[in-house]
């Protein structure tokens, strides 16, 4: 792609409006739009990210056997009647009449529409378990939308719900999940801390939220720093060793202000190890048993033929919100570095251009073409501008890589540079290797 062609509004003010960094830079990049308060248009630097991102999420559920399906965003309010959330869920529902006058919705959540997918086609227990996921927009009427596409109204996730026979089967599926869930944020270059959080009348400890430490993030949490020595990566795909690898993290302190006792922490935590932050949800997951299959009459047959209600779980993750949770991870310094797996370009040429020297971007092109045909998602900042202001922009785009075309250029030595270290010179063959071609 080249930068004169790009469609990206980049602005250099810092936006009034924005609070913190993430905000900041998403709408001095052209990530996005706001078209109203807490409803974004993506544009298209934002949305190759989101994309990316999308991509990886579903990559990790569909290694754990979670299967991809799409259900509308527009939901009857009958269901939700029948579970008894239609009252419950209260403003942050937005309630819609069509033309016939009939109530609908537009999706919060989907727990009610999956039980009642589930329940008009799976009667036996010889179809369990189920994992279902989708990746939709959602909507909630959030009384104060802030941070960009950090708590907005309308924003994208990716939930899946799990049904099984019994408490016992629906632990080892929400057991899959956490695993998927300590991949995906991996994979998207964040240390998600897995955090135990309320699970409300349903009790016991089936409930997670994953978290991102920053400054700027909404969830106050305290954990023993012990939590962050666990290496996920030694735990195997199987039954026993998912269920050892849930165990571990939740031996070890670490919970959100809802379930925060002054007196616990003290008591399981060394004074030295204590930490109180600030963090970002990123994830959730939940197991609620028969919450919704009870009221919704979701029944199955077991293996003696007696009806039971079906055992679900669901899992969400706020898919657009982690664009934003990602820079707040990796801003530094006035320098965004994109994790090179959703980094929205692989490589970024920048060549010193002049009315008088064309040499200079003659030669990127070549590079440039040359780097396309291996299939290298390249940008060519062909745009007239002077060194320093396209650093400070390449700071803010973030791509981590960055081949210039300038004073220090050699007959068959490059100019490489990864953000936020020295540039170094190479052959092209040593930078194709860097970039893993
Ligand atoms: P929060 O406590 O932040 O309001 P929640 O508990 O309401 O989150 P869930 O219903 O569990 O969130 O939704 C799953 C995920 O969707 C969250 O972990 C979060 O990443 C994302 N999410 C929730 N609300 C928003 C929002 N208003 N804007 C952007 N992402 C959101
Ligand atoms: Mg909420």
């Amino acid at each position: 792609m080249l930068l004169s062609k790009l469609f990206i509004p980049i602005t250099k003010d810092l936006p009034t409006e924005a609070k913190i960094k993430s905000h900041q830079l998403m709408i001095m990049t052209g990530m996005i739009k706001q078209s109203s308060a807490g409803i974004y248009s993506w544009l298209p630097l934002g949305f190759k990210v989101m994309k990316k991102i999308e991509k990886i999420v579903r990559e990790e559920q569909n290694f754990i056997g979670a299967q991809e399906m799409l259900m509308p965003t527009i939901q009857s309010s009958e269901i939700w009647k029948e579970s008894g959330r239609y009252d419950d869920y209260g403003e942050e529902m937005l309630r819609i009449k069509d033309r016939q006058g009939r109530e609908m919705l537009y999706g919060p959540t989907n727990e009610e529409l999956i039980t009642d997918i589930f329940r008009s086609s799976v009667k036996s227990y010889k179809s369990l378990p189920q994992l279902l996921y989708h990746i939709q927009w959602k909507f909630r009427d959030e009384i104060r939308p802030r941070f960009g596409v950090m708590r907005c109204k309308e924003f994208y996730m990716k939930d899946a719900y799990s049904f099984d026979l019994s408490e016992e089967d629906a632990k080892k599926s929400y057991n899959k999940m956490f695993y998927s869930y300590l991949k995906t944020f991996e994979r998207l270059g964040l240390k998600a801390i897995p955090m135990a959080a309320d699970t409300g009348p349903i009790g016991g400890d089936l409930s997670h939220e994953f978290v991102i430490l920053a400054e700027t993030g909404e969830s106050q949490i305290y954990a023993d720093k012990n939590i962050f020595e666990i290496n996920s990566n030694k735990y195997n795909f199987d039954d026993q060793s998912l269920n050892k690898m849930r165990d571990d993290f939740t031996k070890i302190y670490a919970v959100t202000d809802e379930k925060f006792s002054e007196a616990e922490f003290n008591k399981k935590v060394k004074k030295e190890n204590q930490m109180k932050t600030k963090g970002i949800e990123v994830g959730h997951i939940f197991y609620f048993s028969d919450k919704y299959s009870k009221p919704m009459n979701c029944l199955i047959d077991d293996k003696n033929g007696k009806k039971t209600s079906v055992k679900m779980g669901s899992y969400g993750i706020g898919v657009s919100r982690l664009v934003g949770a990602t820079i707040e991870a990796n801003y530094n310094n006035n320098v965004m570095k994109w994790p090179k797996s959703i980094s929205p370009f692989d490589v970024v040429i920048i060549p010193s251009i002049s009315k008088n020297n064309k040499e200079n971007l003659e030669k990127a092109e070549k590079i440039y073409k040359e780097l396309k045909k291996q299939n290298i998602d390249v940008l060519l900042d062909d745009v007239d501008e002077n060194m320093s202001n396209k650093f400070k922009k390449h700071d803010l785009i973030g791509v981590p890589y960055q081949i210039i075309i300038g004073s220090k250029s050699e007959k068959d030595k490059i100019e490489f540079k990864e953000l936020n270290s020295k540039s170094e010179m190479l052959s092209f063959e040593k930078i194709k290797l860097k970039l893993k071609i």
